[in-house]
Parts: structure tokens; C-alpha cells; sequence
């Protein structure tokens, strides 16, 4: 269950290192402001993104290039 949700709606603009795009996210200015300090973990802090969109603020990658990530390893036999 997801009881966290957005009071203050703050846009923030991440970049995806990889394939260069920009991908607005809104998330709680609160929330935003706690995972900036170091005071909790992405996944704490914003529960109402995507797994695929917290990667966005952990590694600087998109949910395509993700794939695209995973793609190569699906080739390999035993990942
Ligand atoms: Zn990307």
C-alpha cells in the first residue's frame, strides 16, 4: 500500500546520461528536499514513482535505456 502521495508538486527535470533526453518528474517538494539532504532513500522518498523513474535521480538513466541495458544481457545464458 501507498499511502505517501503529492501535497506540494515540485517539477524536476532529470537527464538521462545516456541517450541525452530530459524527463520532467513531479514529485513532493518535501520529499524532494529530504532526498537532496541525504536524509532518506530515493525509494522512501518518492514511493509514487516508478521504479524506472527513481533511476532517473539514482543513476542518471532512463526506463528505455534501461531496456536497452538489459536487452544485452538477455543475450548472455545465464543473467
Ligand atoms: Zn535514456
Amino acid at each position: 500500500m501507498n499511502m505517501k502521495k503529492i501535497n506540494v508538486p515540485l517539477e524536476v527535470v532529470c537527464h538521462c546520461r545516456l541517450c541525452d533526453r530530459k524527463i520532467p518528474l513531479v514529485v513532493d517538494f518535501n520529499d524532494y528536499n529530504l532526498f537532496i539532504a541525504g536524509t532518506i532513500k530515493v525509494q522512501n522518498a518518492f514511493p509514487y514513482l516508478l521504479p524506472a523513474e527513481r533511476e532517473l535521480f539514482l543513476t542518471e538513466t532512463c526506463g528505455e535505456c534501461w531496456n536497452e541495458i538489459f536487452k544485452e544481457f538477455e543475450d548472455g545464458s545465464d543473467y
